[in-house]
């Protein structure tokens, strides 16, 4: 068990910092993870789920008029915005639903702030007919009704949790609270790459098939790798499962893109947050600070272990982009290519507009393109229009 725990750390980062019975429960996941990572039959039906249930592999698109117009570099998009639900979270919502029938589990329980991640788990819960508990706040509720709806359409039951400011931090608590009540037969679906260890290990490995894809993809299309990945980062999800396969290659820049106003690599320091340790925004008293982006999907305080220890040791680049940027890039490329994204997305594709006209025309940037913007669409309207 020792050496499955120092798995958890990326140089002084990760970590689980967890009360001991939740800490029993870690455990006995992490050894059903790295029991069935790398089993072939696991990895088939893995395989078979993203292929005919969530329509991979999804298509690496060069974008060719945003390239002309900015004159430099070759700009791709890969389109986790094609993906069933329309973003790279199903990729994940599947394999930890995988795991959780391998370890018996008879129920999923998720927490979610926007809700995005609510949807992503109560749809793979009803492909599985497993029963389904989502945990969200009150007041988050009320700003995302259309979501809640969503999730009790799938047939999951939405829990709203008064407790404190009724937001993301209270609905973690509420999903930690049954899960060491409800242990032995309670999955719970972690939605990005944070949280005590095993969850970021696990969220990174279903979600590096992005990269395993965009690498063969590029060298088909390309016959090269290419100069920079850029990916936007909220937890870190979507980022290091563009990274992955890329991070032994120490040619290829990787580029992670937070908001300017909720920029925990650019303007943290360590700490430990939510059961891990990692680079992470504070207030005067010590305690995670508010954040305030435009994208529900960036807006937390914290990052990825991973992504701290990547910043820390120079792998990886962070950049922040505020969200004007992100809004002016998201009617961009709407106009440009037809592609209307994700306002999280966006963020990525501001700093490579940014990026492409400081690089050559030989150079190549691959964008992961996080998410499909029809979710924003109400938000962009009452920015543009109020
Ligand atoms: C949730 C979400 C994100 C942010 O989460 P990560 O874990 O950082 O990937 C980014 N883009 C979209 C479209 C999302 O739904």
């Amino acid at each position: 068990m020792e050496e499955i725990r120092e798995k958890g750390y990326f140089g002084e980062f990760g970590g689980s910092f967890v009360p001991d019975e939740l800490q029993a429960v870690l455990d006995r996941l992490a050894e059903a993870f790295y029991k069935y990572k790398d089993d072939p039959e696991f990895n088939e039906e893995f395989r078979y789920y993203l292929r005919e249930y969530v329509g991979r592999e999804n298509p690496l698109t060069y974008a060719k008029n945003l390239t002309g117009k900015l004159g430099g570099a070759k700009i791709y998009l890969k389109r986790e915005d094609l993906n069933h639900t329309g973003a790279h979270k199903i990729n994940n919502a599947i394999g930890q639903i995988l795991l959780a029938k391998r370890m018996g589990a008879k129920r999923i329980i998720a927490e979610t702030g926007a809700g995005q991640h609510g949807v992503a788990t109560a749809t793979a819960a009803a492909m599985f007919g497993i029963p389904c508990v989502i945990y969200m706040g009150k007041h988050d509720m009320e700003r995302q009704a259309l979501n809640v709806f969503r999730m009790e359409l799938l047939g999951a039951e939405v829990v709203g949790v008064e407790e404190g400011q009724g937001r993301l931090k209270e609905a973690v608590d509420a999903a930690l609270k049954d899960l060491v009540e409800n242990y032995e037969h309670t999955f719970y679906l972690l939605g990005s790459a944070v949280g005590p260890h095993p969850y970021p290990s696990i969220v990174k490995h279903f979600q590096a098939v992005i990269s395993e894809e965009s690498k063969k993809q590029i060298l088909e299309k390309e016959g090269k790798l290419p100069t920079a990945v850029v990916a936007c980062i909220g937890g870190g999800s979507n980022a290091i499962g563009a990274f992955a396969h890329y991070l032994d290659e120490k040619d290829v820049r990787l580029i992670g893109v937070e908001p300017t106003e909720a920029a925990s690599i650019t303007d943290g320091v360590p700490a430990v947050i939510h059961g891990f340790k990692c680079l992470t925004l504070l207030d005067e008293n010590g305690n995670p600070a508010p954040t305030n982006s435009i994208a529900a999907g960036l807006d937390y305080p914290g990052i990825g272990p991973e992504h701290s220890f990547l910043k820390t040791t120079g792998r990886a680049e962070y950049y922040t982009v505020s969200g004007q940027e992100a809004l002016a890039a998201f009617q961009e490329l709407s106009r440009v290519e037809g592609i209307i994204p994700a306002l999280e997305s966006s963020h990525a594709v501001a700093y490579a507009m940014k990026l492409a006209k400081e690089l050559d025309k030989d150079d190549v940037i691959i964008v992961n393109l996080s998410g499909r913007g029809d979710k924003d669409v109400n938000q962009v309207f009452d920015m543009l229009h109020k």
